[in-house]
């Protein structure tokens, strides 16, 4: 973890990140202005070197047979161009030698072929502008060119200004861009070191009750990820104790029998005795081990059933033939405790299940709809369809359940009434693997009770 390098700082990269999209936004559109602005005082030049070829071509002398300028007219044009330091006129012949040449910055240097247009001309002292227009015949006058130049030094300073102005800007921009996105990353990224720092301590000290309760105004997803850190814990903390009561549980389940298992042994080997009061004991004995066998088939059971990615083989049921079979089963039980047991089975009632775990499901509610009715009670099994999905009752009109216990019944060793429960010989685990079976058929079951007079459990599956 202390050798990580920075860019696998999440927060080193966010704000690497920002920083150069906003570099590049910044170099994108600076560096178009600066182009455009350049472009701008370009086109003024040259605007206004051919505003001034125009003036310096209408003072030109048509009576000689010479280049030059007509020295009698007055010219407050060119005298003022003149005047002005940054430009300089040539007249040149067709040869292009120098006829006339205004001004002392500039010196052109000899040209061959001359053409009309514009062109930038780098000298030891700075770059210019020349324009070249030529110079057709007119009366006496013969044809030639005119060249008007400007120094580009005013506008490179003033490039060369606004340029230094903007280098010196993106790097304080930069800076300012990069503190700020640092302050937004570390404010949007601290419920993730909340998050690291809690998961961390759980690991650490295996305490599963602390939790982050992280407080935002917004619900945004950090805040929804801090929040599911939470609920994650709470499950977890649940599973853990659920499972620590369900060993302790098992423990002390197993321990009355076994403890009960050894005293009859004890008992038994403590004298001598005769071959029948030794085929009791190992009676007893016998009945002791069955509820050990039973016990422990119904914990592996409901352990499989839990194991939610162990797909339960499941096919096309017949429930109607299903339910049927069962109460054929159930009848002789129902009659030797003289309890009357009637069915409504609708025929046809199909589903997809696992033939296995639906007996085990029915059986569980009608031996126990057996076990904690009184003679002379009922017992009723009914199905239906509802909607799309279908529903199984079992009624019985024996002892119920008092409220209080209700929420807690499919609870693994559960026993709302423990003495008679445990006599009567259930495992305590019935109603648990009865639900765990309904829930991975993606059914409910529903109790509904009054003490003393009845009891329905209601299955419904979608
Ligand atoms: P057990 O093996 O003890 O029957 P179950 O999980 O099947 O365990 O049932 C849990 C508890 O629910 C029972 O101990 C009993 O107190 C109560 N119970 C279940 N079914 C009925 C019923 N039909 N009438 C009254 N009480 C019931």
């Amino acid at each position: 973890m202390k050798d990580r390098k920075p860019w696998q700082n999440l927060r080193f990269r966010l704000v690497a990140w920002y920083s150069l999209l906003a570099g590049l936004s910044m170099l994108v559109s600076d560096g178009f202005m600066y182009l455009r602005f350049r472009q701008t005082l370009f086109d003024q030049i040259d605007n206004a070197l051919e505003v001034t070829a125009i003036q310096a071509l209408k003072n030109l002398d048509d009576e000689v047979d010479i280049l030059m300028f007509d020295p009698n007219q007055e010219t407050p044009v060119l005298s003022s161009l003149l005047n002005d330091a940054g430009v300089e006129i040539y007249l040149l012949g067709q040869d292009g030698s120098v006829k006339e040449h205004f001004g002392n910055s500039l010196v052109l240097p000899t040209q061959t072929s001359l053409k009309s247009g514009f062109k930038t001309h780098v000298t030891e002292n700075g770059r210019w502008r020349l324009y070249t227009q030529e110079i057709l015949s007119h009366q006496a006058r013969p044809p030639g060119w005119l060249t008007v130049a400007r120094s580009l030094q005013p506008v490179d300073a003033t490039l060369q200004n606004v340029l230094n102005q903007h280098i010196l800007k993106i790097p304080l921009l930069l800076g300012i861009v990069g503190l700020g996105g640092f302050l937004m990353a570390n404010r949007a990224l601290k419920p993730i070191g909340q998050i690291t720092h809690m998961a961390e301590q759980v690991r650490v000290s295996g305490d599963l009750t602390q939790r982050i309760h992280y407080q935002s105004t917004t619900d945004d997803e950090l805040a929804r990820l801090a929040r599911m850190f939470d609920e994650m814990l709470d499950s977890l903390q649940a599973t853990f104790e659920q499972e620590k009561r369900f060993t302790a549980y098992v423990s002390h389940e197993l321990r009355t029998p076994l403890t009960a298992l050894k005293g009859r042994l004890h008992l038994a080997l403590s004298q001598p005795r005769s071959a029948e009061s030794y085929r009791e004991a190992l009676q007893a004995i016998e009945q002791d081990v069955d509820w050990l066998i039973q016990l422990s088939r119904d914990l592996l059971l409901l352990a499989r059933l839990e194991q939610h990615h162990q797909d339960i083989h499941v096919e096309p049921v017949d429930l109607s033939d299903l339910l049927t079979a069962i109460a054929e089963q159930i009848q002789p039980l129902a009659d030797l405790q003289h309890l009357q047991f009637s069915t409504h089975i609708p025929p046809n009632l199909q589903m997809q299940g696992s033939p296995d775990h639906l007996i085990r499901l029915f059986l569980n509610l009608l031996d126990n709809a057996v076990k904690y009715t009184p003679a002379p009670g009922r017992i009723s099994l009914t199905a239906s369809t509802q909607g799309h999905g279908i529903q199984v009752s079992i009624s019985d009109t024996g002892i119920g359940i008092a409220p209080e216990h209700v929420p807690h019944l499919f609870e693994r060793f559960y026993r709302a009434e423990k003495s008679r429960s445990r006599t009567i010989g259930g495992t305590g685990l019935g109603l648990a693997i009865a639900q765990e079976i309904a829930h991975r058929h993606q059914g409910a079951i529903a109790v509904q009770s009054q003490p003393g007079q009845n009891t329905t459990f209601t299955v419904t599956f979608p």
